[in-house]
């Protein structure tokens, strides 16, 4: 590309739908703020004009389309390709679910209303004003972005496009140029550092081609003569990103009619990558087998616990909202105590969601939830430890189950999800994961997804080992773009040729228990009842278990002396070694006798030798007591379990 630009024009940063509107764009946040801090005399816009389409559209509409991954991308493939409508309808008609929102909207309405509004945005903004405009592209965002870049491109064809986000990182890139003309610039991996490098090449040099090369940035002509190199650069320390600007986002909020008011969320990141993603010597990655979220990083960095409290004291004061989302994929494994012990210590009433791995300890949870963590996502992904091991998550069922608890004793929405059909899985699986969802019913259910293969995944990397014969873009790719795109670009959704068949067939039963376990516990927990399903209440030498039930009375057990102990121990999971070691005055086999009648009733779970006790506490309980304490000694014989009378 060979224009000629002006210098003092402006550059924009821009977020297509389908992101989540209650939130403004991370990215666009984050590299607004450090291009403001490295050239504080050029304007930097932030433009999330996502909220404004889905304000246009509505928002539950909007929501619905923007959890739908093909959904989302349908609606401006069909702008894109309007020779397509037929055949792109004819898919969105297929995927939406009946009942729902969309499907009461239709396509044609969905797209035409779409279409207005995106129009009229585009003509409405002044491009003349920029010099540079980026794209941050992430999951759903592809066909939206392209059609915005498309449009804008036909009438100031001098603007500079740059593209990047997550779903540009990886093997995607190397035909986008030949196929999408309009893209001039392509930034791999984050932003921050090749863009800034580009905007201070913008401010000295009006010409494209003059500008040196920018580990990071990848021109047309880059690709043509180095194949796919794309190079690489990104922040070695995450302390030197200032807190990220929302200003451009609350202000479009405040511009909008009353009625498409609310109370905006504000994401944060305490750390760019995943520690459970090692590098691998082999080339190959590590990490969980499914994920490729990590493509625009190398290695792990966290911010420091008094920046991440700082950030958040600072952006919540300054736009006056206490929900907070951590967006990291997984958080800080060595800081984030201290980091919710600092949160804690703003004494805000913080509403915060974040993703956690299933090993995330007792003490930790508590801190989160007394910092006021309210909703998790938490890396479950199976309720067997031999598929767990396939996934390697480095978990296991029996830690699954335990952080399941945990969740509900503190009042944490747990929002997780259960994968099936993953290739390679078996029989074995799905009946460890059948006898572990009888244990798990008295905690918040989880979703049911179906393995989806990501590009640049480790399964991805390694098919063969996985059983899978072919990897190739997934077909609805061929629905959505003409054959001369979906031939030749690699996207982020990928499909496989292997077991699938088996795979459906194999997990049926499972599907149908998770149903029947989401009707009970709303059912149970819809009730005007307080406590846990099944729950746990203290009377210091004894506890009382109840186990409410939907279609039979409630039993009652009650648990006196060493019994009492070894449930309180086990309420980490524990090894019979270690009850042993704990309880010496009790024999093992009256142990092992104990446990195994615990498990029969529900009340405990086994797997490969080790025990954890399931109720809920209804209060927390007492940390001394978790570690053994000296009750040993006072009621060295006292066990005995009795059924206790039903409740009236
Ligand atoms: S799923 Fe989460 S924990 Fe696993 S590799 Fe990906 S980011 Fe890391």
């Amino acid at each position: 590309m060979t224009g000629t630009y002006n210098k003092t024009k402006e550059v924009a940063l821009i977020s297509t739908p389908w992101p989540l509107y209650n939130r403004p764009s991370i990215q666009l946040g984050t590299i607004k703020a450090y291009l403001h801090s490295k050239h504080p005399e050029v304007e930097i816009h932030a433009d999330h004009v996502f909220l404004k389409i889905a304000a246009s559209l509505g928002y539950p509409l909007y929501h619905e389309i923007s959890e739908r991954t093909w959904l989302a991308e349908a609606v401006y493939a069909a702008l894109l390709y309007p020779q397509r409508f037929d055949v792109i309808e004819k898919l969105f008609n297929r995927l939406a679910k009946s009942g729902s929102l969309i499907k009461k909207a239709g396509f044609k309405k969905i797209t035409s209303v779409i279409k207005k509004t995106t129009d009229t945005l585009i003509a409405d903004c002044n491009w003349k004003n920029y010099q540079l405009a980026g794209f941050s592209v992430s999951l759903c965002q592809l066909t939206s972005t392209l059609y915005f870049i498309k449009r804008i491109k036909q009438k100031f064809p001098q603007l500079i496009i740059a593209i990047g986000g997550s779903t540009f990182s990886g093997s995607t890139t190397p035909e986008l140029f030949s196929l999408f003309p309009e893209v001039d610039l392509v930034v791999n991996g984050e932003g921050e550092l090749p863009f800034s490098r580009l905007v201070g090449y913008l401010k000295a040099s009006v010409n494209l081609s003059e500008i040196p090369p920018i580990p990071g940035i990848i021109k047309a002509e880059t690709v043509k003569s180095n194949g796919a190199s794309m190079g690489f650069q990104q922040m070695k320390n995450l302390g030197d990103l200032p807190p990220p600007d929302f200003d451009d986002y609350f202000e479009l909020l405040k511009s909008l009619a009353p009625r498409n008011m609310f109370f905006a969320t504000l994401p944060v990141e305490t750390s760019r990558g995943c520690w459970w993603q090692r590098p691998s010597t082999s080339g190959k990655s590590s990490g969980c087998a499914f994920c490729n979220l990590n493509l625009q990083w190398e290695g792990y960095r966290t911010k420091d616990p008094a920046q991440v409290a700082a950030e958040i004291d600072y952006l919540t004061a300054r736009y006056q909202t206490l929900a907070v989302s951590i967006v990291d994929n997984v958080l800080p494994r060595r800081t984030s105590k201290e980091i919710f012990q600092k949160l804690i210590g703003l004494e805000k009433d913080l509403r915060m969601f974040s993703e956690i791995r299933a090993t995330t300890s007792w003490p930790e949870l508590n801190l989160m939830a007394q910092a006021g963590m309210q909703e998790v996502q938490i890396g479950i992904e199976a309720l067997s430890t031999s598929l767990l091991t396939k996934l390697h998550k480095g978990t296991t069922a029996i830690q699954n189950l335990e952080i399941m608890r945990d969740c509900e004793a503190l009042g944490i929405a747990n929002y997780s999800n259960l994968i099936l059909h993953f290739p390679g899985s078996d029989e074995q699986d799905v009946a460890e994961t059948l006898r572990s969802l009888a244990f798990a019913v008295p905690y918040r259910p989880l979703k049911t997804v179906s393995f989806w293969l990501g590009l640049d995944s480790p399964v991805w990397q390694n098919p063969e080992f996985y059983g899978i014969k072919s990897v190739f873009n997934h077909p609805n790719w061929g629905c959505l773009f003409p054959k001369k795109v979906s031939n030749r670009m690699r996207f982020m959704i990928q499909a496989y040729r292997g077991d699938l068949g088996y795979q459906r067939k194999i997990w049926r039963p499972v599907e149908d228990k998770i149903k029947t376990w989401q009707k009970t516990y709303t059912e149970l927990n819809g009730r005007p009842v307080e406590s846990p399903t099944l729950n746990l209440s203290d009377g210091r030498d004894f506890l009382i278990i109840r186990q409410r039930n939907l279609n039979s009375e409630t039993i009652n057990h009650r648990l006196v002396g060493t019994s009492r102990l070894i449930y309180l121990f086990c309420r980490h999971h524990r090894s019979i070694k270690r009850i042993r070691d704990r309880f010496p005055a009790f024999a093992e086999d009256k142990i092992i006798a104990f446990l195994k009648m615990m498990v029969d009733k529900k009340l405990m779970f086994e797997e490969n030798g080790r025990n954890l006790s399931l109720a809920v506490p209804v209060k927390p309980i007492d940390s001394k007591i978790l570690k053994g304490g000296s009750y040993e000694r006072t009621h060295p014989h006292g066990s005995k379990i009795f059924p206790m009378p039903e409740r009236p």
